[in-house]
């Protein structure tokens, strides 16, 4: 294409709310033929919220709301957001919390109380016999697992019964145990499965790829219309290894577009050979990014894809 018509197409963009770092960057959608999805957030509206807790037996159904909810109010994760509003919404005030640690794609600890503050906010509420000041881990299994808390046979079938409806479950545990399982649930945008059926128009590849568990990857896969199996559905993957996902697709001769909002999306959207963020998302997705969607519809994706290639003149 011209210098000009590159200008235009630019501008054109700009009309659609699709924000174009460089004229050059409509060249590089020619190849693409692998458009790699984020899940949470991109497909999904990433916006939680808590639809049920289930707790070990003999265990305080209000204390795990309470302790997940404090550490999870400190953390800026959409399962955290969820998680801390609901346990507010059944529980009251959450107390504070002290040494806050957030495991990048694995979940978030820190110790809930602190003594008399403490058990002054909660009042008559406070729970004899546990110990204020032990770690509260919340999020995968594998996390908690790796502190010495296994779930037990009734959190085991809370989170399989959760991942097989499609909603995330995450467990929170202290002093050698794991206490309860909450589950979230997030919103599929009601524009995603009509934009995954436009890329496949444009002979585009739909891949979905997440740290979330595969049981919710498939279900949400399953329903915007992405192949199942291990090859376009690619779950379980941490912040940092979204990128070698990336790379590999590359190795294999894929030309890989890919549509991210997260921080831990942005090394995978600069990798990519198309990186197209979220407008939405976070400013390290967008910095990251080629494309920005301004609207945070995915239908922008195809919108960006149909320009592009209309203005190198390979469609009309
Ligand atoms: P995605 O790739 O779908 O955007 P993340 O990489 O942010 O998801 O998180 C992957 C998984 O790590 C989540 O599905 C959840 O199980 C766990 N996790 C991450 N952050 C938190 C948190 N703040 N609280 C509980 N669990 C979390
Ligand atoms: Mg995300």
């Amino acid at each position: 294409a011209t210098p000009m018509a590159l200008m235009v197409g630019t501008g054109r963009g700009a009309q659609l709310g699709i924000l174009i770092k460089g004229p050059e960057v409509l060249e590089s959608t020619r190849a693409v033929d692998t458009i790699v999805l984020d899940k949470t957030g991109t497909v999904t509206t990433g916006r939680h919220a808590l639809v049920t807790t289930t707790v070990a037996r003999g265990e305080d159904r209000a204390e795990v709301l309470r302790r997940a909810g404090a550490v999870e109010d400190a953390s800026e994760h959409p399962i955290a957001r969820a998680i801390a509003a609901g346990a507010r919404e059944e529980v009251g005030a959450l107390p504070a919390v002290e040494g806050f640690r957030n495991h990048e794609g694995l979940g978030v600890s820190g110790r809930v109380g602190g003594g008399a503050g403490v058990r002054r906010a909660v009042g008559a509420d406070a729970v004899e016999g546990v110990d204020d000041d032990e770690v509260v881990v919340v999020g995968r299994p594998a996390l908690l697992a790796e502190r010495g808390m296994p779930l037990p046979q009734e959190l085991e079938a809370a989170f399989t019964e959760a991942a097989q409806a499609g909603r995330t479950a995450v467990a929170a545990g202290w002093g050698g145990k794991a206490r309860g399982v909450l589950v979230v649930a997030d919103q599929i945008k009601d524009t995603s499965a009509e934009a995954i059926g436009r890329f496949r128009e444009f002979g585009l590849t739909p891949v979905l790829l997440t740290g979330d568990n595969a049981a919710v990857a498939a279900s949400v896969a399953a329903e915007v219309g992405i192949d199942p199996g291990p090859e376009t559905v690619i779950a379980e993957v941490m912040p940092a290894d979204k990128v070698e996902v990336v790379r590999r697709l590359q190795s294999e001769g894929r030309v890989v577009a890919m549509v991210g909002d997260g921080v831990n999306d942005a090394a995978a959207l600069a990798t990519a050979d198309l990186g197209l963020a979220i407008g939405t998302g976070t400013d390290a997705a967008i910095e990251a990014s080629d494309l920005t969607l301004v609207r945070g519809d995915l239908r922008s994706a195809a919108d960006a894809i149909r320009l592009s290639r209309r203005t190198l003149g390979t469609i009309r």
